[in-house]
């Protein structure tokens, strides 16, 4: 598993990006977040060794841009030689995730459908407002592996009308941070229940820095936050990624 960043920097664009830690951490560090760059290892996916092979080695999962959004508007004079990059590199696995799935088909190569089967696409959804905007949109689009992102879940969301076949995992997970918006575990058990009526996977990522269950408010250190997600024993696992 590797991260591959083509490019930095993202604008909120809904409730979920409120308390967006990539925003936070280059706060920290004097960076404004909104100035979308092209980053130093803009090529990496295809540099290589003086033996002429691929430095970034075969068989592995690549994160792709993960302080960005990868449709994001401003990179869209950048996005088409990254599309033939991760083309030329079939040999990897790839997956990114959005906020800014109605993009997609404008700003998505041609051939797709038949030259992109190794790209997984997660959709971020954090309310039901959220999920109905971009859901429709999501599982009408020729992308081999969906995933569903519900994190941070910032309030109930039912997704039963969008869990069809294609869907091959939904993720949950609660808002990290002073800030953080309470997650109810009830949210989070509704959401399984439909993926285990749907046979999709479901995977409780983390808790939330605050949790509410049995009415009990609960604050949960930010190390513990994964952790406590696992003690829950949860997850529940239907389909293979490919
Ligand atoms: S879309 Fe993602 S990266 Fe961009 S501001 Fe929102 S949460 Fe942050």
């Amino acid at each position: 598993m590797t991260l591959y960043n083509p490019w930095r920097g993202c604008h909120k664009i809904s409730e979920g990006c409120k308390n967006c830690y990539i925003h936070s951490a280059d706060s920290r560090k004097g960076i404004d977040t909104n100035c979308i760059v092209k980053t130093e290892q803009f090529d990496r996916l295809v540099r290589r060794n003086k033996k002429g092979e691929y430095v970034m080695k075969s068989n592995q999962l690549v994160y792709l841009c993960f302080s960005s959004d990868f449709l994001i508007e401003e990179a869209d004079v950048w996005r088409d030689e990254v599309w033939a990059m991760i083309k030329e590199r079939s040999d990897l696995r790839f997956l990114f995730l959005t906020k800014r799935i109605h993009r997609f088909k404008s700003v998505c190569p041609t051939d797709f459908e038949e030259n992109y089967q190794h790209v997984m696409v997660g959709c971020s959804v954090e309310n039901q407002s959220e999920a109905d905007k971009r859901l429709p949109i999501f599982i009408s689009l020729p992308i081999k592996h969906k995933f569903i992102i519900c994190q941070p879940l910032i309030g109930p969301i039912q997704l039963n009308k969008y869990l069809n076949a294609d869907i091959v995992q939904v993720t949950v997970g609660g808002e990290a941070g002073k800030l953080a918006r309470d997650l109810d575990y009830d949210w989070v058990l509704s959401i399984r229940d439909e993926c285990i009526k749907h046979q999709v996977n479901f995977e409780f990522r983390q808790v939330g820095s605050y949790m509410i269950k049995d009415h009990v408010r609960y604050s949960i250190p930010r190390n513990q936050l994964s952790s406590q997600a696992r003690k829950a024993n949860i997850n529940v696992y239907f389909k293979e990624e490919e």
